[in-house]
């Protein structure tokens, strides 16, 4: 799994902080990216501010995303292989 935060759309609300502070970091700025290996990525709307999620971290991004208000948090999930 796969997310990023289109910052654009950003309420700087902190609830996905909340959910998941693991993934989700809200910056000087006041508006929230998401953090891989406890490293923000600040890129705004570039392919270098898509985090890799870990499987404990799945359902936490989820529900973020979901009360989202912004409905900024973007989720991609990556292909399963057997
Ligand atoms: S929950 Fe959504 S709108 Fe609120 S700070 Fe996080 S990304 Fe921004």
């Amino acid at each position: 799994m796969r997310v990023w935060i289109d910052q654009d759309l950003c309420t700087g609300d902190g609830l996905c902080v909340d959910h998941c502070p693991d993934v989700f970091v809200q910056l000087e700025d006041g508006i929230a990216y998401v953090a891989e290996l406890g490293e923000p990525l600040n890129d705004p709307g570039g392919a270098g501010s898509l985090a890799e999620v870990v499987a404990r971290d799945f359902s936490a991004v989820v529900q973020a995303a979901d009360v989202c208000p912004g409905e900024c948090i973007f989720i991609e999930l990556s292909e399963v292989t057997n």
